[in-house]
C-alpha cells in the first residue's frame, strides 16, 4: 500500500504505444538484412552457408546457382522460425548479414515473413545503409585484433 500510494502522484510511466516510441536499444535484434557492399552496389554474401549451418532454427537456405554465365545467389529466411540469436551474424566472415533494429513487421500472411533475397537487400537499404550499418558491424559483430590477444599476465606460465 505504502508503494502504491507513494506512486499515487507521480508521472506514469506508461508509453502510448504505437504514437510514442522508445528507441531500440543499441544491437537491439530485429528484422534480418542483407548487407549491399558500397563499392559494388550488391550484396557481400558468397553462399558459404556457415550462416545456415550454425542456425539452430534451420530457417535460413542459401543456395547459388549459375544462370546463363551468371552466378545467381538465392537466399531466403523465414522469419517465423527464427529466435533472433544472431549466431548467423556472428558467424559470417563477411560481415554479410544484419539483424536490424526494425521490429514492427507483423502481419497476417506467413508470405510475408518469408523474407528473400530481394526483401533482404531492401531491408539493408531501409534500416541499415550509411553510417548506421559500419557503425553495426563496428561495434558488436566484427572481431577486432585485440579480442585474439592474450590478456596481460596471463598465457606464460
Ligand atoms: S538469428 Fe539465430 S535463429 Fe535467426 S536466422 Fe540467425 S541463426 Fe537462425
Ligand atoms: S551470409 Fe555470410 S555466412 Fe551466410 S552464406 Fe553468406 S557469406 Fe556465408
Amino acid at each position: 500500500m505504502a508503494l502504491t500510494f507513494s506512486r499515487l502522484f507521480t508521472h506514469a510511466v506508461t508509453r502510448r504505444y504505437p504514437k510514442v516510441k522508445r528507441p531500440a536499444l543499441s544491437g537491439f535484434r530485429g528484422l534480418h538484412a542483407l548487407v549491399r557492399d558500397p563499392v559494388t552496389g550488391t550484396h557481400k554474401c558468397v553462399a558459404c552457408g556457415l550462416c545456415a549451418a550454425i542456425c539452430p532454427s534451420r530457417c535460413i537456405h542459401v543456395s547459388l546457382k549459375e544462370q546463363e554465365g551468371k552466378k545467381i545467389l538465392k537466399y531466403e529466411i523465414e522469419v517465423l522460425r527464427c529466435i533472433y540469436c544472431a549466431f548467423c551474424v556472428e558467424a559470417c566472415p563477411y560481415g554479410s548479414l544484419c539483424l536490424t533494429e526494425h521490429y514492427e513487421y507483423s502481419d497476417y500472411s506467413r508470405e510475408a515473413l518469408y523474407m528473400t533475397y530481394d526483401k533482404l537487400m531492401a531491408n539493408w537499404d531501409k534500416y541499415m545503409a550509411g553510417r548506421k550499418g559500419e557503425e553495426y558491424f563496428k561495434r558488436f559483430w566484427r572481431p577486432m585484433s585485440e579480442d585474439f590477444g592474450t590478456p596481460q599476465g596471463k598465457g606464460k606460465e
